[in-house]
C-alpha cells in the first residue's frame, strides 16, 4: 500500500475552512512533507513537520474526517537525489504516482529553471515570471527547426512522452518540441493540429501561444527572420494589434487577454513541396467589452486607450493630431475621461513605453491595409472617451425624464462630430426612445437618467466590440489572402476546394470563479467544460492504448467524465440552464427570478445543480473543476445585451463612410436580424433570435468540430504564484490549478489502474535480489533483452517460494485492479 493513515498531531492539524458552497470536491490540500515517528510499543503514529523551513506550516485535512486523520503518501525516493530530481521529466514515470508526488516533482523542477514538464500527453508549463534567455534563445529554437526540417516522414504518431534523443536519453520537454509535433503532423502527415493551451489568467497562455507561432512562422524560413516571407511576418505582427485592443493590465495580470482565441495558422499543401507558412485566421470569442465604460479599481481599460492618450501627449501621431485639430479641444489627457478616470489607474508597472506600442500598432495595422481606415479607427476610439463624458440629468419637474448635462455638452458635441452624426440625433437616441404601438403608431417615450446612461454605456460597449472585430476581420482578409491567391490557384487542376492543413492555437481562459459569478463565468466555465470533455476523451485513449499494448485488463468506468455537467448546461432534451436562459429572453416579462425558478424546477434533483437555501437568485453548478455558485439578477439583461433600436437607427444615419462599414461588420451589434427593435422582442420571432448565449454556442460548437478534425497537443499553464513573482512557488494554488485544469483527475485515472509504473531496466536492478533465478536475469539484463529478463524475474516470483510438489501449479489470472507494471 501506498497510502498511510496516520493520526495527526493536534498541533500541526488545523481544521478545514468551512466551504461557502456544498463541496462534490475536496478542496486543495496544502501538502507539506513531514517525518512520521511511531510511538514506542506501536501506539498512535505521530506526524511531525520536518525542518525549519515547513515549522510553521500545517498538515491540512481535506475533509472533516473523524479521528481527524491524514493521509500521507510515500516520497519517491527517487526525487531526493538532486541529479535524479532534474532528469525526471515525465511525471507519467514517476515510480509513486500521486498528488503530493507530482507536486513534489513540479516544485523541485521549478526550482531548478526546469519549467516544462511532461505528464502522459500534456506538457505543463510553470510560467518562471523571469526572462529565461537561453531556454528560448534563437540557439535553441533553431535546434529544434533543424530537427524539424531533418524528420523523415514518419506515418506512426508520436506523443510528446515518447520523444527520445538518438543516444535513448529523454528530451528536456519544452514548448519548442511541442511545436514541433505539430509542424511535423500537419507537414509529414497532412494532418490538421491544434495546440490547446489552457491556465488561469497570468499563467503564461498568451506568451506560450506567441512561443508556438513564432516557431511555426519561422521554421519555413529555416529560423531566420531575414528569410521570412511577408505572410510571416504579417502572422506575427498580428499579435500586438490584437493585444492593444483586446489586453489590458488586471489585477492579475498587466497583460491580460480580454477574449479568447483560435488561430488558424495555414500551410501549404504537401504537394507544393516546401513547409511554409501561407496564412492565417483568428476566431476570437467573448470580448469583454464591458471593460470601455468600467474598471475595477487598479485595473485599466483596453490598451489602446492609453498608448493613444501617451501619443497625443507626445504629439508623435500626424493623423491623430488632425482629428483633434478638427474635432476636438487641444490639451487632451487621460484623466479627463470618466471611462479611464474611475479606477484611479493609468499606468503600467512593467517599463514598456506606450508611445512605441502605439506607433508599433499603427505601422502593424499599416500592413493590413487599414491604412485608410486609421483616422476612422482613432477617431471612434475618441468618439467612445467622449462618449462617457456625456452626462445627464432630469429636467425641472420631470424625474421621469433625462436630458443632457451642460457641463457634457462639449462632450456630446466631439462625440457626435467624432461619429458623424448630430449632437441633437444622438442625445435624444440616448434620452427618448420610440415604441410602436398597435393601432397609436409610433409613440416616443422619455428615458429616466439612469436609463439614458446605460444608453450611453451600450453604445459605446457596442462600438468598441464592432471595431475589435472590423480590425480582426481585416487582417483575416489580409493575412489569408495568399492562400485565396496563390494555394487555391496550384489546386485548380482538382476543382475541389480543400481546406489548407493548418495548426490551430487556442489561447482560451481558464475555468473562472470569484465571490460574485455572472453570465461571464458560466460561458467561461461552459467553455472549459467542454475543452475538458475533450480532453478526457484524449486520455482515455492514451490510458486505453497504453493498457491494450501491454495486454492489461482495464475497467472505462474509471474514466472521468463531465458528459452530464455539459448536458446540465448546454443540453437540449432537456433544456440545460443555458437554452432555457434564451427560452426567458424571448418571453414577455421574462427575468432573471423567473428563469432561476423555472431552473430549479428542472434541475432541482440533478446532482451537478443545487440551489442555495438563503439566496434564492442564486444557483451552483459543480463544474468538472468544482462547484460554482452563480448569482443570476443580470443574466437575462446580459443574454439580450439589446443595443436599443433607437441608438441603432442614429448610427445607420452617421455621414462617415468609416461607420458605415463598421456597422455592417458588427451585424451582431448593429443589425436588423435581431430581436432588438422594441415591438421585435415582443413578436417572438423565434427563428431570428439574437442573444449573447445562442451566439457564443454557435461559436463554440463549430470551435469544437474544428478542433476534433485535428490531432490535439495539451498544454497547462500552472501559476507558481498569485504575486506574479520569480522563485516563489505556493503549493496550494497549484495544486488548486492542476484539479481544475483536470492534471490531478488525468493522474487519479493512472492511479487507478497502476500506481506505480517502472522501467523494465529499473524493475530489474530493484527486484532482483529477490530472484530465485538472479543468474539468469542477470544474463538477459546484461544481453539488452531488459523486457524478457522482467518478465523471468516477476513470473518466477509470482510462485510460491517453495513449492510442493504435488500442488499443481494454477495459471496465473490477472487481478482488476494490479497496482503495479511495468513499462
Ligand atoms: P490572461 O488569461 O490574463 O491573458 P495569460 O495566461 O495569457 O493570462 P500571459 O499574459 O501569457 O498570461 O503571462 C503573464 C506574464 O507572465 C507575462 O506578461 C510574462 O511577464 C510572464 N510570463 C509568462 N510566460 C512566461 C515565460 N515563459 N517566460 C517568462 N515570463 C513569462
Ligand atoms: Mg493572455
Amino acid at each position: 500500500g501506498v497510502v498511510l493513515s496516520f493520526e495527526v498531531d493536534e498541533a500541526v492539524a488545523a481544521p478545514p475552512k468551512a466551504s461557502p458552497v456544498k463541496s462534490t470536491k475536496s478542496a486543495a490540500v496544502d501538502w507539506v512533507v513531514v517525518e512520521v515517528q511511531v510511538a514506542k510499543g506501536g501506539g498512535k503514529g505521530l506526524v511531525r513537520n520536518r525542518g525549519p523551513i515547513l515549522t510553521r506550516e500545517e498538515v491540512r485535512v481535506p475533509r472533516p474526517v473523524p479521528g481527524r486523520k491524514v493521509q500521507l503518501h510515500l516520497r519517491n525516493e527517487v526525487l531526493k537525489r538532486p541529479d535524479g530530481a532534474l532528469q525526471l521529466h515525465d511525471l507519467g514515470q514517476l515510480p509513486l504516482l500521486h498528488e503530493p508526488a507530482v507536486l513534489h516533482a513540479l516544485e523541485l523542477r521549478f526550482r531548478g529553471d526546469c519549467v516544462y514538464t511532461l505528464t502522459g500527453p500534456m506538457l505543463l508549463a510553470v510560467n518562471p515570471f523571469k526572462p529565461l534567455p537561453k531556454l528560448y534563445g534563437s540557439e535553441r529554437l533553431n535546434a529544434y527547426i533543424k530537427e524539424a526540417s531533418n524528420e523523415k516522414k514518419d506515418n506512426s504518431r508520436a506523443s510528446p512522452g515518447d520523444e527520445e534523443s538518438k543516444d535513448g536519453k529523454r528530451e528536456e520537454p519544452h514548448i519548442y518540441q511541442v511545436a514541433k509535433a505539430a509542424y511535423e503532423g500537419v507537414w509529414h502527415r497532412s494532418l490538421g493540429q491544434t495546440v490547446l493551451v489552457s491556465g488561469e489568467s497570468g499563467a503564461g497562455k498568451t506568451e506560450t501561444t506567441k512561443f508556438v507561432m513564432r516557431f511555426l512562422a519561422l521554421a519555413g524560413a529555416g529560423g531566420t527572420e531575414s528569410s521570412m516571407s511577408k505572410v510571416e511576418r504579417q502572422v506575427l505582427d498580428s499579435i500586438p494589434v490584437l493585444e492593444a485592443l483586446g489586453n489590458a493590465k488586471t489585477l492579475r495580470n498587466e497583460n491580460s487577454s480580454r477574449f479568447g482565441k483560435y488561430i488558424e495558422l495555414q500551410f501549404c499543401p504537401p504537394e507544393t513541396g516546401s513547409p511554409r507558412l501561407v496564412g492565417a485566421h483568428t476566431h476570437t470569442y467573448l470580448l469583454e467589452k464591458v471593460r470601455v465604460v468600467q474598471q475595477q479599481e487598479g485595473e485599466r481599460s483596453f490598451h489602446i486607450f492609453y498608448q493613444m492618450m501617451a501619443v497625443l501627449s507626445a504629439g508623435s501621431c500626424e493623423i491623430l493630431k488632425s482629428i483633434v485639430q478638427s474635432d476636438l479641444q487641444s490639451d487632451l489627457q487621460v484623466e479627463m475621461f470618466n471611462y479611464l478616470r474611475a479606477s484611479k489607474c493609468f499606468h503600467l508597472d512593467a517599463d514598456i513605453s506606450e508611445d512605441d506600442a502605439f506607433h508599433e500598432t499603427i505601422d502593424a495595422m499599416r500592413a493590413f491595409g487599414l491604412t485608410d481606415d486609421l483616422s476612422g479607427i482613432l477617431s471612434t476610439l475618441l468618439a467612445v472617451l467622449h462618449l462617457g463624458n456625456v452626462a445627464f440629468r432630469a429636467p425641472v419637474g420631470n424625474s421621469e425624464a433625462s436630458e443632457v448635462l451642460p457641463s457634457g455638452d462639449s462632450a456630446l458635441h466631439a462625440a457626435a462630430k467624432l461619429l458623424g452624426l448630430e449632437a441633437k440625433d444622438l442625445a435624444d437616441a440616448c434620452c427618448k426612445r420610440t415604441m410602436q404601438a398597435p393601432g397609436e403608431g409610433v409613440i416616443t417615450m422619455q428615458n429616466s437618467v439612469e436609463k439614458a446612461m446605460d444608453s450611453r454605456d451600450s453604445l459605446a460597449r457596442h462600438l468598441y466590440d464592432a471595431l475589435f472585430s472590423f480590425v480582426v476581420s481585416q487582417i483575416n482578409a489580409t493575412v489569408s489572402e495568399s492562400k485565396g491567391a496563390a494555394w487555391n490557384q496550384s489546386l485548380a487542376g482538382s476543382k475541389k476546394v480543400k481546406l489548407l492543413p493548418f495548426v490551430g492555437v487556442l489561447d482560451i481562459f481558464g475555468f473562472e470563479f470569484f465571490d460574485q459569478n455572472s453570465l461571464e463565468q458560466l460561458f467561461i466555465n461552459f467553455t472549459n467544460e467542454l475543452l475538458q470533455q475533450y480532453f478526457n476523451e484524449v486520455i482515455f485513449e492514451h490510458e486505453a492504448d497504453l493498457y491494450r499494448r501491454e495486454g492489461i485488463q482495464w475497467d472505462p468506468l474509471d474514466f472521468p467524465d463531465n458528459h452530464a455537467i455539459v448536458d446540465l448546461v448546454g443540453g437540449k432534451t432537456p433544456l440545460g440552464i443555458l437554452p432555457m436562459l434564451d427560452e426567458e429572453c424571448i418571453t414577455t416579462g421574462g427575468s432573471s427570478e423567473g428563469w432561476c425558478s423555472k431552473m430549479q424546477r428542472a434541475h432541482g434533483s440533478n446532482r451537478h445543480f443545487d440551489v442555495v437555501k438563503l439566496r434564492q437568485n442564486n444557483f451552483v453548478v459543480h463544474h468538472f473543476a468544482g462547484p460554482v455558485e452563480y448569482t443570476s439578477k443580470t443574466f437575462v439583461e446580459k443574454n439580450r445585451d439589446a443595443l436599443g433600436a433607437d441608438l441603432v437607427k442614429c448610427m445607420k444615419n452617421s455621414s462617415k463612410v468609416f461607420l458605415q462599414q463598421l456597422l455592417k461588420v458588427s451585424d451582431r451589434s448593429f443589425g436588423t436580424q435581431t430581436s432588438r427593435d422594441a415591438a421585435g422582442a415582443q413578436r417572438r420571432t423565434k427563428a431570428k433570435l439574437y442573444t449573447v448565449s445562442s451566439d457564443f454556442r454557435g461559436e463554440l460548437q463549430k470551435l469544437m468540430e474544428r478542433i476534433r478534425s485535428t490531432e490535439p497537443h495539451f498544454v497547462r499553464c500552472i501559476k507558481p504564484n498569485q504575486k506574479n513573482v520569480a522563485g516563489s512557488f505556493e503549493r496550494k494554488s497549484v495544486v488548486q490549478q492542476l484539479q481544475y485544469q483536470g492534471v490531478l483527475q488525468a493522474i487519479e485515472v493512472s492511479r487507478v489502474g497502476f500506481p506505480v509504473r517502472l522501467k523494465h531496466r529499473q524493475a530489474v536492478k530493484e527486484f532482483i535480489c529477490l530472484s530465485p533465478e538472479r543468474v539468469q536475469v542477470e544474463s538477459q539484463a546484461a544481453r539488452g533483452q531488459l523486457a524478457s529478463a522482467a518478465r523471468l524475474l516477476f513470473e518466477r516470483l509470482s510462485e510460491p517460494l517453495s513449492p510442493s510438489p504435488s500442488t499443481p501449479r494454477t495459471p496465473r489470472t490477472p487481478r482488476t485492479p494490479r497496482r503495479s507494471i511495468c513499462v
